[in-house]
């Protein structure tokens, strides 16, 4: 096990497509350790295997990353000391290790064809390649020595596959999960190197680990059962004493706790479960992300850092700097965390509550223009947004809580007031809107002042007035305090829009 040595982490996936909201917390306790521990976090591209490679997956892979604010010290784009990052180009290194393996009897050549496995699995229910059948294959423990060499020699394609003992029991000590182990006999001979010349995915994370010196390997729980295969290997290639220090993190499950969250589970449910939009470029098809449906990254980022982990106390919202600060991997708990969009939400919500105007304001501006509104003034809508900012679940949702502010209601919601409707209230608001033409000052205080002074002179009730004035500026029911409203609104356009109002009222 490796002590005193600057921490090394790493997340490794293999670029096959959207990353998924499970993937990126793998990347976040990464990060989040090896910050902690002021060591370094690589990303390394696990691209060995070419039938599942898709284009564009490595730069949507980053893409998450930087949007995030996770980013990697060694990286295939940011360089470093032990590239390259990518392990197709990394791909000569690996066959002496297989050789090394075959020499020390651990591994063996299997001829098999694709046919003749085939076959196999046609024949043999839940077919596995392993000590109870190998003999019966063909490969070099099978077959002659003479027969192998002129196999080999004659360019015949083959694979290398490990030879798990029998009857072994192997174990680690796992940061989260504690002591693990397993029976050698249970696990099937893994392929190691690949009739193409590659590497698998068992091979080259070992051989990685080991030549980036890394000193803690965190992934999902789906990995534990490739534990075994990759401890025999540290320990047949002779680097056991490197051997990274390991750590599986609990699953992300459905919000009904019943299995893994899916991408299908989002598709059914109605949310996303990529970090961003990722459109496959085979099928055209569009998974929706995290980024495009409003999510702050700060946002995004808290709500995972909270599943699955906790400081110990009730403290909810958490800057990266703060998780840096309070991460540990102790209080990762073994258990699966349930996902909940609500409660997703909800930290999207804080979040925007405490961003600072600053970071919003561009992304507001943004929404202006999305429903074909010439912003105004920085000035103004920064105003409207301090007043409504309270009430966002996602920037997109300035829109509907503030649209008003832009462009006057083209409807009004006259049933709340109409029913209750009666002549002293029509002759309160002829007087009023005159009154208010040369009314000063136009601030906030000083018009609700006044205006209540005005219903208590007219003997009508507060609350009966103050929803009609609503109406008239909003059209409905809702927004923030009604006198901030005609404050920002302005004179003209409050006295424009209480007429108007007031004559769709009499309509
Ligand atoms: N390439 C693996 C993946 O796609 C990496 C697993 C590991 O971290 O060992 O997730």
């Amino acid at each position: 096990m490796s002590t005193d040595k600057k921490v090394r982490v790493r997340f490794a996936p293999s670029p096959t497509g959207g990353l998924h909201l499970g993937g990126v917390r793998t990347v976040l306790f990464n990060y989040l350790f090896a910050k902690s521990q002021g060591g370094e976090f690589i990303l390394r591209i696990e691209d060995t295997d070419q039938t599942r490679y898709v284009p564009g997956a490595e730069e949507y892979i980053l893409s998450c990353l930087a949007w995030c604010g996770l980013t990697p010290d060694e990286s295939p784009t940011h360089g470093g000391p032990y590239g390259p990052y990518r392990q197709s180009e990394r791909k000569d290194r690996y066959r002496d290790f297989a050789e090394q393996l075959i020499q020390s009897g651990h591994a063996y050549y299997a001829f098999d064809t694709p046919q003749e496995l085939e076959a196999q699995r046609q024949l043999v229910p839940n077919f596995k390649y392993s000590h109870e059948n190998r003999l019966q294959l063909r490969n070099s423990l099978s077959m002659d020595e003479q027969e192998v060499k002129e196999l080999l020699a004659a360019g015949t394609p083959h694979v290398i596959r490990i030879k798990m003992p029998v009857g072994e029991t192997v174990g680690f000590h796992d940061m989260i999960r504690g002591a693990v182990s397993f029976e050698t006999s249970l696990v099937d001979d893994k392929v190691l190197m690949k009739a193409d010349g590659m590497p698998t995915y068992h091979l080259a994370v070992v051989v990685d680990d080991y030549q980036m010196k890394i000193t803690h390997a965190f992934r999902g729980e789906e990995w534990l059962p490739s534990a075994p295969v990759h401890l025999l290997l540290w320990e047949y290639l002779g680097w056991k004493d490197s051997m990274p220090e390991w750590a599986h993190f609990p699953l992300i499950l459905k919000p009904d706790g019943n299995g893994k969250l899916s991408k299908r589970d989002g598709d059914r449910l109605g949310f996303p479960v990529y970090a961003m939009n990722w459109t496959d470029p085979k099928t055209g098809d569009l998974t929706k992300g995290f980024k495009e449906l409003g999510f702050l990254p700060e946002a995004f980022v808290n709500m995972l850092a909270l599943l699955g982990w906790n400081n110990g106390t009730d403290q909810e919202i958490f800057t990266l700097e703060e998780l840096i600060r309070e991460f540990s991997i102790d209080r990762i708990s073994k258990a699966g965390a349930k996902f909940d969009f609500e409660k997703a939400k909800w930290f999207n919500h804080e979040w925007i509550k405490q961003s600072e105007d600053t970071r919003l304001l561009p992304m507001v501006k943004e929404v202006l223009e999305s429903h074909q509104v010439d912003a105004p003034v920085d000035s103004y809508v920064a105003e409207v947004l301090a007043l409504v900012k309270d009430r966002l679940t996602f920037v997109a949702d300035f829109w509907e809580q503030a649209s008003f502010f832009f462009t006057p209601p083209m409807q009004y919601d006259l049933e709340a007031i109409k029913k209750k409707w009666s002549e002293d209230k029509t002759n309160f608001f002829q007087a009023i809107i005159p009154a208010l033409e040369a009314f000063e000052p136009w601030e906030t205080e000083a018009l609700e002042q006044y205006y209540k002074d005005a219903i208590q002179a007219s003997g009508l009730k507060l609350g009966e007035l103050m929803l009609p004035f609503r109406i008239m500026l909003v059209g409905g029911k809702f927004g923030p305090h009604v006198f901030d409203i005609a404050k920002l609104l302005g004179r003209d356009e409050t006295i424009v829009r209480m007429k108007k109002g007031l004559a769709a009222i009499l309509a």
